[in-house]
């Protein structure tokens, strides 16, 4: 069972898609339009989207690029058009999408590569997370640095994760604070101070330090 949002402007491709994915068991919510979609996507976690091309106002592929600035969202994304063109497939990938489908389609042929979507998304997400020396076990929540375990507060291993799976993209403050508290970031200087013990830990102990300030922007973690 997956969470999968398909924005669509079409009534009728927008209902028969959905009732089939429903049928074969998965949850689904629906957005007409690029800007609802987003709204939606910032709302709520979705394990997969299905983009029509040909939206009104922001179209599939803005949304697309939209939905990509964000280097946490590694959600699957399958684009649907009824444009032809290599051009339009070509753009689709360019703009970060994993998968494409020809309208017309016959549903069954978009419930198999959602399906496919799903699980290759799925043997993706590795269990162990490894930057330069630094190996973070994300089943039993254990972080090593040179093999050696290093005990970090609960906090400081919700940032250094999120870094991790943006690696080596930046990660801004802001969405770090969204990832870590939602909505409520208890003060400007949380993370300041998080990041400073985490330091303490993670890098000064080592040679090289992985977790890197980006002036005015946010962090990253990398060699
Ligand atoms: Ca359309």
């Amino acid at each position: 069972m997956a969470n999968i949002l398909i924005v669509e402007d079409q009534m009728d491709i927008a209902e028969s898609i959905g009732d089939f994915l429903t049928l074969h068991g998965h949850v689904v919510d629906f957005a007409a339009d690029g800007l609802t979609a987003s709204n939606l996507a910032m709302q709520n976690s979705f394990d997969l989207y299905v983009l029509d091309i040909g939206l009104p106002g922001m179209n599939g592929l803005e949304l697309c690029k939209l939905l990509r600035q964000n280097p946490l969202l590694t959600t699957p994304i399958l684009f649907l058009t009824a444009r032809d063109r290599l051009e339009d497939k070509l753009a689709g990938f360019d703009a970060g999408g994993d998968d494409y489908l020809i309208k017309p389609f016959q549903v069954a042929e978009l419930l198999a590569r959602v399906n496919a979507l799903l699980k290759r998304c799925h043997n993706n997400n590795e269990l162990l997370l490894t930057i330069a020396d630094l190996t973070i076990d994300t089943k039993q929540g254990i972080v090593a640095r040179k093999e050696k375990t290093i005990n970090v507060s609960p906090i400081g291993y919700q940032i250094l994760l999120t870094l991790a799976k943006a690696s080596p993209n930046l990660v801004t403050r802001q969405q770090l604070e969204t990832e870590i508290w939602q909505d409520i970031a208890p003060d400007s200087d949380a993370i300041r101070s998080h990041l400073y013990s985490l330091r303490k830990k993670i890098d000064k102990p080592f040679d090289r330090p992985l977790i890197h300030t980006v002036s005015k922007r946010g962090f990253r973690l990398c060699e």
